[in-house]
């Protein structure tokens, strides 16, 4: 990521998956997920007053593993923002990491990503685009909405094939109520 001056103006950045595996420490990140290809990140930089404001969007194709099924399949993602950053002055985040990150990158993040504090003449904003990725990631991946998932019993991929393990499931959910109503009570 290139380093960005607070002039008015539109900046775009490709985000490479590369670059992304290694903000997250290495090719093999925990949940296994990166971008496909690489990623769109347009921000439109302003100054208003003393404070500067971003605005865009990072556009992009990730490389998922479905959280019912495990298939690897490529979801797009689209992610809208706007950012008010303040002139840090002489404070300092009262957390040690935000404290660190604003002395070496210029920036820092309050949690909801829109809004912090600069400080000197450049923002990189690296950081911030990797708390977007994540963002934008999905919590539950599905290759598609209906994925029917694994068999937990054989495991066999009910897309895929359909197994012979009958599921001992009641009819109905009220027939477990039915049951604990006990026979005599109506
Ligand atoms: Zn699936
Ligand atoms: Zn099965």
């Amino acid at each position: 990521m290139d380093r960005l001056s607070a002039e008015p103006q539109e900046l775009r950045f490709a985000v490479s998956p590369r670059w992304l595996a290694e903000q997250q420490g290495g090719p093999a990140s925990a949940t296994g997920e990166g971008l496909a290809e690489d990623a769109q990140f347009v921000v439109r930089v302003q100054k208003l007053g003393a404070d500067v404001y971003l605005e865009g969007e990072l556009t992009g194709v990730l490389d998922l593993a479905c959280s019912r099924c495990l298939t690897r399949y490529r979801g797009p993602i689209r992610e809208r923002f706007r950012l008010v950053l303040e002139p840090a002055g002489d404070r300092i985040p009262a957390d040690p990491e935000g404290a660190a990150a604003l002395a070496r990158t210029g920036l820092y993040l309050a949690d909801e990503l829109e809004s912090g504090w600069f400080r000197g003449p450049e923002i990189l904003l690296d950081r911030f685009v990797g708390e977007l990725l994540s963002l934008a990631a999905p919590v539950q991946p599905l290759c598609r909405e209906d994925c029917l998932g694994l068999c937990p019993r054989c495991g066999s991929d009910r897309n895929v094939t359909s197994c012979s393990c009958a599921e001992a499931r009641p009819a109905s959910p009220f027939a477990v109520l039915a049951a604990l109503r006990g026979p005599d009570r109506k």
